[in-house]
């Protein structure tokens, strides 16, 4: 019985097909025809017209702030509980996070708190210069009011959806909903070509300017010329060729995840004191990770002695995002509330959720996790 890990992988039968010829064609450069069809064929996917492949999804954070011209001192409102690649993105181009906590029902930002950070800000002559909304382990934020807070007040959108390709409110897709959404494709992602990512917008201007940033800031002349910063942030066209054999699986993908939370929350349904992170009415999620959590008073025992029970079959598991607000590195960075995301860091587990898991090995997960001492 081998390590089960909690996100591996899950290559399908084209892609190596599609690097091959790639490779084969010696276009092997961060530019090429696998590059233009990789963000044509996501662009389509998601429902937009444009879209920009990059290095990472943090690139594409970093761009997003930049095409909005955000710079030294500039507060940006976002979630508390992320991954670090969001904030640090913020503080590459110099400006400050404010954080905000979330909702107890889909772990993304709260509504409410993010209309007390934005007044706050404004009252005190500095108002935020864009939002950066985190689809939390693919659970779509609550676009209907957030969409309207920042509208309202004119504070563009930027929408994190690096867990969230795959998830769809309606017919509306993770990414699409802020001026400009990014995705990733590192190697633990719903879908990976190692690593890469992508960022979309209903508007080509950000997209080109995305891709004229990404690749040196080169003016259009026969020598090489410039008149702004530049960065080496676009795609392999070997990793972008591995991307679309991704993307044509990615249903499936979506499918097999969705089929390991639902396995697990039928097979722990009896236990006391769990409670699955799932879809609002409306929302499918890519159920990219499965996520809960563990009320110790009724389960009996805590969220880290069952991690630490399933790591010593083997079996990988993880804590939610530990909050940026209780990071070394940004913990004096100004916070609007904190207690349900400082909750789920204490009770959150994340459970493996590749969707390359066998009937097999989600069987052993399951009573490994049921034979914790309580
Ligand atoms: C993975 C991730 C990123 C960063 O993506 P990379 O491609 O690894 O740079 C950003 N935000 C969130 C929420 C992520 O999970």
């Amino acid at each position: 019985m081998g390590r089960i890990y909690l996100s591996p992988p899950h290559m399908g039968t084209e892609e190596r097909a599609l690097l091959l010829e790639a490779f084969d064609s010696n276009w092997i450069a961060p530019l090429g025809p696998q590059v233009d069809r990789f963000e044509a064929e996501l662009a389509r996917y998601v429902g937009l017209e444009h879209a920009t492949a990059l290095s990472s999804g943090t690139a594409g954070l970093h761009l997003a702030l930049l095409l909005l011209g955000v710079g030294a001192g500039d507060k940006i409102v976002t979630s508390t509980l992320t991954f670090a690649a969001t904030v640090n993105a913020i503080a590459y181009v110099g400006a400050e996070p404010v954080f905000v906590d979330v909702e107890p029902e889909t772990w993304t930002l709260d509504p409410d708190g993010l209309v007390e950070a934005l007044d706050t800000l404004e009252a005190d002559g500095t108002p935020a210069r864009a939002v950066i909304t985190v689809d939390l382990y693919g659970q779509l934020c609550n676009y209907a009011r957030i969409e309207v807070t920042c509208q309202r007040r004119n504070v563009p959108l930027i929408e994190d959806a690096a867990e969230a390709l795959g998830s769809f409110v309606g017919d509306r897709s993770a990414g699409t909903f802020g001026d400009m959404g990014i995705f990733s494709f590192n190697g633990n992602k719903i879908i990976t070509t190692s690593g890469g990512g992508m960022l979309v917008s209903r508007h080509g201007l950000h997209t080109d300017r995305a891709r004229f940033l990404a690749t040196q800031a080169r003016d259009p002349a026969p020598h090489y010329q410039h008149s702004t910063i530049g960065y080496n942030y676009r795609l392999s066209n070997l990793l972008a060729a591995v991307g679309r054999g991704q993307l044509r699986v990615l249903e499936e993908r979506v499918a097999a995840r969705r089929r390991v939370r639902r396995f697990y929350q039928e097979a722990l349904s009896d236990l006391p004191g769990l409670t699955f992170l799932d879809d609002p009415p409306g929302v499918r999620s890519n159920a990219w990770l499965t996520t809960l959590r563990i009320d110790p008073e009724a389960f009996g025992t805590d969220r880290e002695s069952v991690r630490l029970h399933l790591e010593a079959d083997d079996i990988e598991s993880r804590p939610v995002w530990k909050p940026m607000h209780l990071q070394p590195v940004f913990g004096s960075c100004p916070s609007f509330g904190g207690s349900i995301s400082e909750a789920l860091f204490r009770d959150g587990l994340c459970l493996p959720s590749g969707s390359s898991l066998s009937e097999p090995d989600l069987q052993r997960i399951v009573s490994r996790f049921r034979s914790t001492p309580r």
